[in-house]
């Protein structure tokens, strides 16, 4: 088997540059013999796992995470800061697959995560530049807006979706206008939110710390074993930990410690920049928050309170050509022509920018787990072995909420994990082996 584990020297991110020692955290100089629960993966689903379990009562005696390269190192400190419930672009084919209730429970569980993020954000008075936006998912594809249009009006008739009110549909001038690009076909807004994800969780794990976590970063697991106790063995090149409970957050490479994942969370390689404006005339900010569905590409951008602008995608450099993108955990590379593709592109679609001149500062590369059938991973492999993992290139809307739910199933808080049921780890889901990742990828540039 290929191995899954994150490579060193990652391409640096502009989010990485808040990075600080505290990255590479050692709690003690050695690793512990024998813990409670063990959390593989110091991204946004470990380190909100690792917040939750220490909150509140029924807190476990011992939690210990353990991070393969610095903290938050992963796809959470290489994404594209954009914190956007998705409430109707899969509406059709949720409502074939899963019913409509299951199709509205996914819409309803990820709005849950604003109100949810805010709830975090205040009480533990953390800055992480969040901002409240209105994400505008903008189409300028007669076809690609003809979908959008069919599923918006759907999901407008299920009857289980809450906070219809909050969503809006424009088409043609009205479009261009919201959006402020001239090639809008139609858009819809909705409630959104940005953020600086590095900054929100390495702060969430500092406050773990004070409550007794121990993180071990550049501690890669090799493997994982039951044994005859019921305890997991894990296996580290600095020694071994018994733990009673584990937690698989490795998204991505989740097959590097659970190889049956190989094949069914698959890395797949995205590219995102940072730009600045160059010109004489500053551009007016940008309001929204996008996705971007333009004829052979899917990009997304934020506008950051420094004028500056996040912005990812360049699908149509990476879908295309398999071997660039597809199981491929290198994020040590960029693909070729990335850069060329970010140039020039905010004057070319905005047209707030007509008038200024952009500069790409920073291009990087991360790595998404998209799972064989869309949704990610949520509950218990085994006894006492939980996951959360496979969030593809939408985890920001999904993970809080999944980790809170893993961890108050461990507290004993709960007897269910509270996530949508198509998340759930089922026997059919694992027994599964089509794999639709490729395909469903593939069909954004072909469209
Ligand atoms: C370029 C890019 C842009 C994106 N943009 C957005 C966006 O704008 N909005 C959005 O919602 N989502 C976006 N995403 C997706 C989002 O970033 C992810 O869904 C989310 O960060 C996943 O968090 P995670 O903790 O599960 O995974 P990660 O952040 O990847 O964390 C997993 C961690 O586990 C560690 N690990 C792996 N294997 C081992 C091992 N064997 N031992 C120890 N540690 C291990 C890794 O080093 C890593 O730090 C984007 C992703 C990328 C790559």
């Amino acid at each position: 088997m290929a191995s899954y584990l994150p490579v060193e020297n990652g391409t640096r991110s502009f989010w990485l540059s808040a990075e600080t020692e505290f990255g590479s955290t050692r709690t003690t100089e050695n690793l512990p013999s024998e813990v409670d629960v063990l959390i593989i993966g110091g991204g946004y689903s470990g380190a909100t796992t690792a917040y939750y379990l220490l909150n509140g009562k029924n807190r476990p005696e011992s939690v210990l995470l353990l991070e393969a390269r610095t903290l938050c190192s992963g796809a959470t400190g290489r994404n594209g800061g954009h914190f956007k419930p998705s409430f109707y672009s899969s509406s059709i084919s949720h409502t074939e697959k899963y019913g409509q209730k299951a199709c509205a429970d996914i819409t309803n569980f990820e709005m849950a995560h604003l109100k949810e993020l805010r709830e975090v954000l205040e009480k533990e008075k953390l800055d992480c530049e969040y901002i409240v936006t209105r994400g505008c998912d903008v189409y300028t594809s007669e076809k690609g807006a003809q979908r959008a249009i069919a599923n918006f009006h759907h999901m407008m008739e299920n009857p289980y979706v809450e906070n219809k009110h909050e969503f809006q549909l424009h088409v043609g001038d009205r479009a261009k206008i919201l959006s402020k690009m001239p090639d809008a076909r139609a858009c819809v807004t909705g409630p959104a939110g940005q953020m600086w994800p590095y900054k929100l969780m390495v702060a969430l794990l500092e406050i773990c710390t004070t409550k007794g976590l121990n993180i071990q970063a550049n501690t890669p697991v090799l493997s994982t074993e039951k044994q005859k106790n019921g305890k997991y063995l894990v296996h580290t090149e600095r020694g071994d930990v018994i733990a009673k409970s584990l937690v698989i957050a490795t998204n991505a490479y989740t097959a590097s410690v659970e190889p049956r994942f190989e094949n069914k969370i698959v890395p797949i390689k995205g590219i995102c920049s940072h730009i600045i404006s160059s010109g004489a005339k500053a551009p007016a900010h940008l309001t929204n928050s996008y996705g971007l569905l333009l004829p052979q590409n899917s990009d997304y951008l934020i506008n950051r309170p420094d004028g500056s602008i996040i912005l990812g995608g360049a699908k149509e450099h990476l879908f295309p050509y398999k071997e660039r993108f597809y199981n491929v955990v290198d994020d040590s590379t960029l693909v070729p022509n990335a850069e060329d593709y970010f140039e020039g592109y905010m004057e070319k679609n905005f047209y707030s920018w007509q008038e200024s001149k952009s500069a790409v500062a920073k291009v990087w590369s991360g790595i998404m787990g998209y799972a064989d059938d869309g949704l990610p991973y949520v509950g218990e492999l085994e006894e006492k072995k939980f996951i959360l993992a496979g969030f593809g290139g939408h985890g920001m809307p999904r993970i809080l909420l999944c980790a809170k739910a893993v961890a108050k199933y461990i507290k004993g808080e709960s007897s269910e994990f509270e996530v949508p049921r198509p998340f759930l780890v089922t026997p059919e889901r694992m027994e599964r082996t089509e794999n639709g990742v490729l395909a469903s990828l593939q069909a954004v540039v072909e469209k």
